[in-house]
């Protein structure tokens, strides 16, 4: 099928197709017949993941996992719908992420002041609750069995508060959601890899980011999978990266700290300077033109996040 990406050890990647192409993955786990599937986009992207499955054989009544590394809604937006479609499937999330799952109306009331509501309505259409007696929760240290294979679950705050990873004991691959940074494959240059932070509001921790970076290395991987996009397999040069881009990010939210109303687009500008800074160093390919609307999102949302954090620091 178009757009899905298999992998080694069962997994795969479904491009669901959220923004554009090659911009938000769902990933898949297939074992022995039985599947898990890591982060969901929104509601209109799942038949296409449950497409995905059917051609490896999988029905939707042979999800037993709906796994969220995080609620903000380009991960786990579908996530009731996958529960409607796929009865025997329990989902997990992290503690502080639960009731809302249960009840949205607070998390699209936030995505909604990141986005607007049209953009939002747009994105993410329906967005169903998840009954409650269908959730557990991933504690930090807590495990999952998907037909005997073991998912650990390790708290993994910055980006958000809400956000664990995953490790694969198969694998031993790492699935992070947003916590190891945004790595689009249309960056890479020769094989190599590249991550760029993402700040998304209103969580961002800049000390507890570099802490679950660290974390995730401490775990050895030798790949790791990000929503945005796919796998990449050399965590130790790009968590390098990593930490000095969130200093980075830091740098340009303090420099433009007193700027007033015209704060939010000064943290704009000193992002795109930063993407194309970092386009010259590390030799990425694209024309500046192609590269600023590779980010355009990212610019806006980091901004907004950066925006936040700086008022946190004020309080
Ligand atoms: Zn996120």
């Amino acid at each position: 099928m178009q757009g899905v990406i298999d992998y080694t050890h069962g997994i795969s990647a479904v491009d669901s197709l959220l923004l554009r192409p090659l911009q938000s993955a769902v990933h898949v786990v297939v074992e022995q017949g039985r599947a898990a599937i890591i982060d969901t986009a929104a509601s209109h992207c799942v038949p296409r993941v449950l497409d995905a499955l059917a051609a490896k054989g999988v029905p939707p009544e042979h999800v037993d996992w709906i796994v969220l590394t995080h609620i903000h809604l380009d991960h786990a937006g579908g996530a009731g719908e996958f529960m409607r479609r796929c009865p025997n499937a329990r989902l997990t999330v992290h503690p502080l992420g639960a009731r809302h799952m249960v009840d949205p109306a607070k998390l699209i009331d936030g995505t909604i002041g990141v986005y607007g509501e049209a953009e939002t309505r747009r994105m993410y259409g329906d967005i169903l609750p998840v009954p409650a007696e269908r959730i557990e929760t991933a504690q930090d240290g807590g495990s999952i069995r998907l037909a005997g294979r073991e998912l650990s679950f390790y708290d993994a705050p910055g980006h958000a508060r809400h956000h664990v990873v995953v490790r694969d004991s198969a694998s031993g691959h790492i699935f992070a959601g947003d916590a190891f940074g945004l790595s689009y494959r249309e960056l890479d240059v020769d094989g190599r890899q590249f991550a760029f932070p993402t700040t998304t509001p209103v969580h961002f921790d800049p000390p507890a980011l570099h802490r679950s970076v660290d974390r995730m290395l401490a775990l050895e991987p030798k790949a790791i999978y990000v929503m945005h996009f796919g796998r990449v397999d050399q965590p130790q040069r790009m968590a390098a990266d990593l930490h000095r881009l969130i200093d980075e990010h830091v740098r340009i939210a303090l420099e433009h700290r007193q700027a007033g109303a015209g704060r939010h687009q000064r943290l704009k500008d000193g992002l795109q300077s930063l993407v194309l800074a970092e386009a010259r160093r590390q030799g990425w390919r694209l024309s500046p033109e192609r590269l600023l609307a590779v980010f355009r999102e990212d610019f806006e949302v980091n901004a907004q996040g950066l925006g936040v954090w700086l008022d946190t620091q004020r309080a």
